[in-house]
């Protein structure tokens, strides 16, 4: 692959071959799913390589734009444990790493284009293009550019120029030729250019379009590896022509399956998940994202991965060409499960607390008093959204229903115990608990039916926590109140 030094300020290119991948998102305030799985796949690839992975912002689109769009994708990239070694917020060798900053190159690019006279200006209006597209289709012809400026005389485009006509500039190519390149899971594609159009390069507002600059950024960068989506594979053929033109190695590409709804349709913003903020919101950690969307098409004996463990053992060389791929929320469900059980209870904590702090108010516990409560909800969290109904019982009172009472004992067993548990009321739990098992073993009644009465009365439930928790993690004082009233 190609990389950048500088000698005396004399900028030159040399041949290397290191790995470099980029993640490549417009700033648009949406992180689809689709764009995670392509950002995670060029993070493993780099990571498995010893590459780097790079972070361009493509915002030469300004309509598409938000203003807090890069920062949502870095977010995004962290919370998800991307971490890209040149960006936007750190540099790197190859800086700027925001399109928008880097027009001069581009026109540096066209220039050269230009200058071998493979890029020409296009004075037609949009509404020309309309009327002839249409023409195209009606006329069941390939709707393509007929290549109408390419005819216009030097005198013509000075003429056009001076009466202050807009246009674009549009690149030549040969419709007699063929380009090939290599698609990892496809192997080497070849393309009839005679089925393309002279596409722009830039637009009317003097921007550069996504395929012009996509492909110079590329160049400029040295990247080796292109990981898109399948959407992306007939601009590949347009920017295979660029590469062939400015001169450069092409890179490997590999064009990942588009993912689908459980109805086979592309997924879309009406599909539960379609964003990484709405998965986000439902609840999954982002190790389970990054483990289902890596996983996702492909088989692994190990289903359970971790960023690291995936990136040792993915095979790229594996891959299948599936031009489509289901998006199956059930299998998300169940790895988070399984990451939950295990996970970390500090940074599970803090994970759902926004998830607790919409329902409760829950200032005035201790961090500490919470991880406790996690911890003992832990296993049966399939989401974080969960934790709300599971915790419950501590920051709501129980409303209990007698046909809880009625499975677990009659009705004078209660009356007895709730008189034994008051009259053993104690701030010790030890001193307490031995005394409540005393009283109530000399009444007949089994510690089975004591421990799942006070259950009963402290969250409303039989089966749950373990009673010694309950006493601890909501204080002597509610607990014997819970009591009191039940
Ligand atoms: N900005 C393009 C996109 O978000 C980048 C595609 C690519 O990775 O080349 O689709």
């Amino acid at each position: 692959m190609l990389k950048k030094i500088v000698i005396n300020s004399l900028t030159i290119k040399i041949i290397m071959n290191r790995v470099r991948t980029r993640f490549a998102p417009s700033p648009t305030g949406i992180m689809h799913i689709g764009n995670v799985r392509a950002a995670l796949l060029n993070y493993l690839f780099a990571a498995q390589n010893n590459g780097i992975f790079i972070l361009r912002i493509e915002d030469t689109d300004q309509q598409r734009n938000i203003d807090q769009g890069t920062q949502f994708i870095i977010k995004h990239l962290n919370w998800l444990g991307l971490m890209f070694q040149e960006g936007p917020n750190i540099g790197g060798a190859y800086a700027p790493y925001f399109q928008s900053q880097r027009s001069d190159i581009y026109k540096k690019y066209l220039q050269k284009l230009h200058s071998k006279n493979l890029a020409y200006q296009c004075f037609c209006t949009p509404e020309e293009l309309e009327t002839r597209k249409n023409r195209q289709i009606v006329m069941k012809k390939p709707p393509r550019y007929e290549g109408t400026c390419l005819k216009i005389s030097q005198a013509q485009i000075a003429q056009n120029i001076a009466q202050g006509k807009s246009f674009i500039w549009r690149m030549k190519i040969d419709s007699n030729k063929k380009v090939q390149f290599k698609d990892m899971a496809r192997g080497t594609l070849e393309f009839d250019l005679q089925h393309f159009s002279d596409f722009p390069l830039t637009r009317e507002d003097g921007s550069f379009t996504f395929i012009f600059a996509n492909c110079v950024d590329d160049c400029e960068m040295a990247i080796s590896h292109v990981f898109r989506g399948e959407e992306h594979l007939s601009n590949t053929v347009s920017q295979t022509v660029l590469y062939h033109a400015f001169d450069y190695p092409l890179p490997t590409f590999w064009h990942l399956p588009i993912l689908c709804n459980q109805d086979g349709k592309k997924l879309s913003k009406r599909d539960r998940g379609f964003s990484l903020e709405d998965v986000q919101n439902q609840g999954y950690l982002p190790e389970a994202i990054c483990n289902y969307l890596g996983i996702l098409g492909c088989s692994f004996e190990k289903e359970i991965m971790s960023l690291e463990e995936m990136s040792k053992i993915y095979r790229f060389d594996n891959l299948h060409g599936a031009s489509q791929i289901r998006y199956d929320i059930e299998k998300l469900k169940w790895l988070n499960h399984k990451w939950i059980a295990d996970y970390n209870i500090k940074k599970l904590t803090q994970l759902c607390k926004p998830f607790l702090a919409t329902t409760y108010n829950i200032a005035s516990v201790s961090d500490q008093a919470l991880a406790k409560l996690i911890k003992s909800i832990q296993t049966d969290m399939q989401t974080l959204t969960q934790v709300t109904e599971l915790l419950k019982f501590y920051f709501v009172r129980p409303h209990i229903n007698t046909s809880i009472y009625n499975d677990t004992a009659d009705q004078t067993t209660f009356i007895k115990i709730k008189k034994i548990l008051l009259e053993s009321k104690h701030e010790d739990w030890t001193t307490f608990i031995n005394t409540a098992k005393a009283k109530t073993l000399a009444l007949g009644i089994e510690n089975k039916i004591l421990f799942a009465t006070i259950r009963i009365f402290i969250t409303g439930s039989a089966k749950g926590m373990q009673v010694q928790d309950l006493f601890t993690d909501l204080g002597n004082k509610e607990f014997f109140e819970r009591i009191e009233n039940a």
